[in-house]
C-alpha cells in the first residue's frame, strides 16, 4: 500500500494545481465541518483514526521515490485533527520529508500547526489556514470541533513572524451564510494584517449530505440556498450554484483583497474563472514555497 500518491482532482478541468503527492495522516476528521465533502466517500468520516504505521511505510515510500517533489498535507482530513496533540504524528512525518529534501504544502484549521514551528522554519514549506468567518458563534456551528477564528488569525501571526509563508483559504463560501461583504472585508483585512501572503476562495459545492448537514444546524438561517443550488449544476456529484453567482461573489473577495494589499496574491478554487485568477499564483500556494519572509 502506497501512502504517497499522486494528487487526484478527481478529473476536474478547473483545478489548475500543478501535479504534486498527497500524504493523509488520518482517515477521517474530527473537526467535523458540516459542510465537509468527505463524509461522501470516508465511512464514519468525523472520527479520525490515524494511518496504520505511517512512519514505516512513508519511510519506505521516500526511500524509493525517484525524487524529492511536492506534498500536500492533507486534502481529504485535517493533518493537525484532535488526536495529533497526543498521538504527534506531524513531527515524525516532517523531518522525513524535510530529510529527503521534499517541499510540504499544509492545509489545516487548527493553531496546533505551530507547536511544529520549528521543524516548518527549517523546511521548505507553506501553511494554508482556512478561515471560513471571524464569527466565533458561526464557526462553532459549521466547524464544531476545529479551533477558533481568533486562535486560527494567530497562528497565522506565529507563522508568519517566523518567516513561514501563509496563505488563507476563505473556503468555502456559503450563500447568505458567511458571503456578506463588509465581513469578507473585515476577515481578508485580519488575515493580512496577521501576515498571509495569499487568499484563496471557492464558493460551497454542495453533496446531498452535506447539504442535509448544513440546514439541519442553521435551518432558516439558508433560506434559499435550496432553490439557488437547484438552479445550478452537477459535476461529478457535487452541486455547484449557478456561475452568475460564483463569478460575482469571487470577484468581489479578489477585488477586496486588491484594495487591503495590491502585493497579496488572489486565486480561486475550481471554479473555472481564470479571468480572475492573479497570474502566477496557485491555489495550493505552491507559488509561495522557497519565499520566506525574513
Ligand atoms: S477540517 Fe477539512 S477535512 Fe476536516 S471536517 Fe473540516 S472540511 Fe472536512
Amino acid at each position: 500500500m502506497r501512502l504517497l500518491r499522486p494528487f487526484d482532482p478527481w478529473r476536474n478541468p478547473w483545478c489548475t494545481c500543478p501535479p504534486k503527492y498527497t500524504l493523509n495522516p488520518y482517515t477521517g476528521c474530527g473537526h467535523g465541518c458540516k459542510y465537509c465533502y468527505i463524509s461522501s466517500y470516508i465511512r464514519d468520516a468525523f472520527n479520525p483514526r490515524p494511518k496504520d504505521k505511517i512512519i514505516r511505510y512513508l519511510a519506505r515510500d521516500l526511500r524509493e521515490a525517484v525524487r524529492p517533489n511536492i506534498v500536500a498535507i492533507s486534502y481529504s482530513s485535517d493533518p493537525y485533527t484532535p488526536p495529533e496533540d497526543r498521538l504527534r504524528m506531524m513531527p515524525a512525518i516532517l523531518k522525513l520529508f524535510r530529510d529527503y529534501g521534499w517541499k510540504v504544502l499544509i492545509a489545516t484549521k487548527s493553531n496546533l500547526v505551530t507547536r511544529d514551528i520549528d521543524l516548518l522554519v527549517d523546511m521548505d514549506c507553506v501553511v494554508s489556514i482556512t478561515l471560513t468567518t471571524l464569527d466565533g458563534w458561526l464557526a462553532s456551528l459549521i466547524e464544531p470541533g476545529a479551533p477558533k477564528p481568533s486562535d486560527r488569525l494567530d497562528a497565522i501571526y506565529r507563522l508568519a513572524q517566523d518567516g513561514v509563508p501563509v496563505s488563507v483559504r476563505l473556503d468555502p463560501i456559503i450563500p447568505s451564510l458567511n458571503d456578506d461583504l463588509e465581513e469578507i472585508r473585515e476577515l481578508v483585512s485580519e488575515a493580512i494584517s496577521m501576515g498571509a501572503r495569499h487568499i484563496v476562495s471557492s464558493v460551497y459545492k454542495a453533496k446531498p449530505d452535506s447539504m442535509r448537514r448544513l440546514i439541519d444546524t442553521l435551518g432558516r438561517e439558508l433560506d434559499g440556498l435550496l432553490s439557488l443550488y437547484s438552479q445550478g449544476f452537477n459535476w461529478y456529484g457535487y452541486r455547484y450554484p449557478p456561475s452568475s453567482y460564483r463569478y460575482r461573489v469571487l470577484k468581489m473577495v479578489k477585488s477586496v483583497v486588491e484594495k487591503v494589499d495590491a502585493n497579496v496574491g488572489f486565486t480561486t478554487c475550481r471554479e473555472g474563472f481564470k479571468d480572475i485568477d492573479d497570474p502566477g499564483t496557485y491555489c495550493d500556494a505552491q507559488h509561495l514555497l522557497g519565499l520566506s519572509y525574513f
